[in-house]
């Protein structure tokens, strides 16, 4: 796709749900928009092929960490939620409010909009049901969860959304770009966004490579969207952020055991339904992945006897909300877990490994720790204002990177809300209009 010259209202650096909705909110109000995405915009296939290129590349998709547990993200038109399992959680309201940001409307608004209900029972597959039975035997409050997804388009027996569903029928962020673009918006892909430019003290514009050269792309005003990883490197690379850069990244361990037998097992939605403990800061949920996803946690875990046992055994994903520390360096991202992180994974282990005797399984065992939801790295409140604005007029900061709090829920809906509320502050919807462009809190993370 070839560069426009000319200059713009907005950039946009990324086009994942924090992105895209900017984007989508700018362009509806008739901003001239320019979206810059290092990823390209091939359709989505479902294939293990495509989902291993935009999100299992090492230093690009995936960064394997020293205590060797990996952090993926995806890099392609739409982010991560290309690959996501769909899930929707609302923003947890207190958070904002201690920030004096209301993201009531903005939930509101996409409630209406996207899909976001709990599948219909002929779309939960006979794993993560079994599970839930298993589950409420104990007494446990488990329930169907929230998707974003379209059961008219849904398949029974499909795992394929998990590689980027190619049937239409889980939303992801590609949707808003489709969106925007349809209101005058233009999109760059394979287009890395390198560093903002900033002249007299205010940002112009960005610097990206697009088809192996730079190019400067200059703009009104900049949004930085390119992830909790992506953001923070280019604020580091423009001499804008100072220090480490400590995230939290929502660790998780796959916890299996097999049972006799299962009718259709292995081929289903992850995360149909769960439970979550937000004074705990522990989520469980069922999480059947397709085969070659559950061989490698076998392979992982030295598990070479489980290694052809898929389709009858029963997988619990224990998601844990874990301490900010790390860091996010130009090349490498790492971050070992804390004492506290590790005894909240312990506890989360210890229901899934009941939940699963309860369903009959035996064999019990547990991945090594993963994760996939990195950010906090330009924190609202530190290097952010609750209208996201950096110490640099005219430069903004919406994705993963700026969630105030260690996290521990499906971040994607509340992206949405916070692009949604900052794409209405910039075009100056009524009701919405910024205040003037100054500073915000100190540029370090
Ligand atoms: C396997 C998996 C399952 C998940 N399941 C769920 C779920 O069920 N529910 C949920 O809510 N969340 C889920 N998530 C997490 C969720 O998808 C992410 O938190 C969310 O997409 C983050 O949005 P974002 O806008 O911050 O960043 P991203 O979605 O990562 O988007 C960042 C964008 O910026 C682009 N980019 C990066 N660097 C640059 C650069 N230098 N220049 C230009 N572009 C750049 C990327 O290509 C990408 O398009 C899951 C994640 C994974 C990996």
């Amino acid at each position: 796709m070839s560069a426009p010259t000319s200059s713009f209202d907005a950039v946009v650096a990324g086009t994942g749900p924090g992105g895209a909705s900017v984007a989508r909110e700018l362009a509806r109000a008739g901003a001239r928009v320019l979206m810059l995405e290092a990823g390209d915009a091939a359709p989505l296939a479902g294939t293990l092929a495509q989902m291993a290129a935009m999100a299992a590349v090492p230093g690009k998709g995936a960064f394997l960490h020293r205590d060797l547990s990996l952090l993926v993200r995806a890099l392609t038109t739409g982010g991560t939620s290309t690959i996501n399992f769909a899930t929707a959680a609302a923003p947890p309201a207190p958070m904002f409010a201690a920030h004096g940001i209301d993201l009531a409307p903005a939930l509101a608004a996409w409630r209406a909009e996207l899909p976001m209900a709990p599948l219909p029972d002929g779309l939960v597959g006979p794993m993560a049901a079994r599970i839930m039975a298993a589950a409420q035997a104990r007494g446990l409050p488990w329930r169907k969860l929230d998707k974003m997804i379209r059961p008219a388009s849904c398949r029974t027996g499909c795992w394929r959304c998990v590689y980027g569903c190619p049937f239409g029928a889980k939303w992801t962020a590609r949707e808003l770009v489709d969106d925007a673009r349809a209101h005058g918006a233009q999109l760059v892909t394979d287009a890395r966004v390198t560093r903002v430019l900033v002249e007299g003290g205010r940002a112009v514009g960005v610097e990206a490579i697009v088809a192996g050269r730079a190019q400067a792309f200059r703009a009104g005003r900049v949004v930085l969207a390119a992830g909790g990883i992506g953001s923070p490197r280019i604020l580091r690379a423009s001499g804008l952020l100072a220090g480490p850069v400590p995230f939290f990244s929502d660790p998780v361990v796959a916890v299996m055991g097999t049972v006799d037998a299962i009718e259709g097992g292995g081929a289903e939605v992850p995360m149909a339904a769960g439970m979550s403990d937000p004074q705990a800061g522990i989520t469980l949920s069922d999480l059947t992945l397709p085969r070659p996803m559950y061989q490698a946690f076998a392979a992982q875990a030295g598990r070479v006897d489980r290694l052809f046992a898929h389709a009858r055994t029963l997988t619990i994903m224990v998601k844990i909300r874990d301490e900010i520390g790390g860091d996010v360096g130009p090349r490498w991202v790492d971050k070992t877990l804390h004492p506290a992180d590790r005894r909240r994974l312990a506890d989360g282990t210890a229901i899934a490994r009941g939940i699963l005797e309860q369903a009959g399984a035996r064999r019990i065992f547990a991945s090594h720790h993963f994760a996939a939801h990195p950010g906090g790295t330009v924190r609202i409140g530190r290097a952010l204002d609750a209208d996201l604005r950096t110490a640099v007029p005219g430069l903004y900061v919406c994705d993963a990177s700026a969630l105030p709090e260690p996290w521990g829920l499906p971040p994607t809906l509340t992206l949405l809300c916070l692009g949604w509320r900052l794409g209405r502050h910039l075009a100056g919807a009524p009701g919405h209009a910024l205040s003037a462009d100054a500073p915000a809190a100190s540029p370090s993370a």
